[in-house]
């Protein structure tokens, strides 16, 4: 499969635990002169249009844009015909008129991002929509036709107690959605949250509590019926995000826009990340990927996924026993944290939570 992600990278607010690339825009020009910039990128790739299957507009919150803005992007990539069509929505920009607008140009994927229903803890990570907008929107979403809706949760955030995640859980199950990502709060450099952990004002939980809520998340939505298919992924009746398994399988995708970067004809690209630059010229490099590198991203990102890696197909693939290549990985399964089941090497339910300890074998 081929996909294509566009990043919209503004947002009305900074929320304390984000490090992607995004910024609270100027003013509506600053979004136009963009938008002109990215569409010229994305014509650059027309020669691919046919063959692209899925597109993933994110960033960012591209429910930001205004309805002109939307529509002048959706214009410029009508012609391609994705199976799976994704923008990620941020509840509270979003409107109806904007839901008809992504029914008409045929998305048919919605990334909501909600993190939490704890209205104390949403205010904590700086986010500013009330758990009403988020049943409204569903419920709209499902009336015009949009059938795959993915929500975004966030857990071990700092104060978050089992009661609170059980209750985040349990919103899940009464919207009755397709598909669920769930992340633990990472502590990034460059936040909010860093800034106040440098001043000793920002305490991350500790690593018992977490393993203990991403065991909870796992059981409660597999038992809501989710399957769980890649570390912090869950999908009903395999509404998986296709786009996303581009990614996880070393596929092929065009990613434009400030700061993206893709995987195109054997090329890793990456644009700039600075906005003056990328109105410049968008590409900050493009370098092809020696076979090292290209097994070690296979290994990591294959791994996320709970059907792990073919054993054989590795082989095939690049004529190595990758025990022979990475010794460790012996000692891994004698930690309990991989295992090999049917040709696939496999993280372990253990080696899901500590599956950092197994991807530092391939570096
Ligand atoms: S998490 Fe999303 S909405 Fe919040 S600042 Fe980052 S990109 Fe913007």
């Amino acid at each position: 499969m081929k996909g294509l992600y566009i990043h919209i990278p503004f947002c009305e607010y900074i929320c304390h635990y984000c490090d992607f690339v995004k910024s609270i825009p100027k003013n509506k020009e600053t979004v136009d002169q963009y938008l002109e910039a990215l569409v010229q990128e994305i014509r650059t790739y027309q020669d691919h249009f046919d063959s692209i299957e899925t597109i993933y507009i994110g960033g960012g919150t591209p429910s930001m844009l205004t309805l002109d803005q939307l529509t002048y992007l959706f214009e410029s990539i009508k012609v391609i015909k994705p199976k799976e069509y994704t923008i990620e929505v941020n509840p509270e920009s979003y409107t109806e008129e904007k839901g008809l607008l992504f029914k008409k140009y045929g998305i048919n994927r919605i990334s909501l991002g909600v993190q939490t229903f704890n209205q104390k803890l949403l205010k904590y990570l700086n986010r500013k929509h009330k758990n009403q907008q988020v049943f409204e929107i569903i419920s709209h979403l499902k009336t015009i036709g949009i059938p795959q809706i993915s929500l975004d949760l966030i857990y071990a955030i700092p104060g978050q107690t089992i009661e609170d995640l059980y209750f985040d859980l349990d919103q899940v199950q009464k919207l009755d959605i397709t598909h669920v990502s769930c992340y633990s709060l990472i502590l990034e450099e460059k936040t909010y949250f860093y800034y106040k952990y440098l001043k000793g004002q920002f305490e991350q939980m500790d690593e018992d509590t977490e393993a203990q809520m991403y065991e909870i998340v796992m059981d409660e939505l597999v038992r809501q019926g989710f399957e769980h298919y890649e570390i912090s992924n869950f999908a009903k009746q395999k509404n998986y995000s296709y786009h996303n398994l581009i990614y996880w399988t070393l596929g092929t995708y065009i990613g434009v826009g400030l700061g993206a970067h893709g995987f195109v004809d054997g090329k890793r690209t990456y644009n700039h990340r600075s906005m003056p630059k990328y109105l410049e010229d968008p590409q900050k490099e493009s370098t092809y990927q020696n076979t090292e590198t290209l097994l070690q991203d296979e290994l990591i990102f294959g791994l996320r996924k709970l059907s792990g890696v073919s054993l054989s197909q590795i082989k095939d693939k690049y004529q190595i026993d990758i025990f022979k290549t990475y010794p460790q990985l012996y000692e891994k399964i004698d930690l309990g944290l991989i295992k090999i089941e049917n040709d696939h090497l496999i993280l372990t339910r253990k080696g899901l939570f500590l599956g950092n300890q197994v991807f530092m074998v391939f570096i």
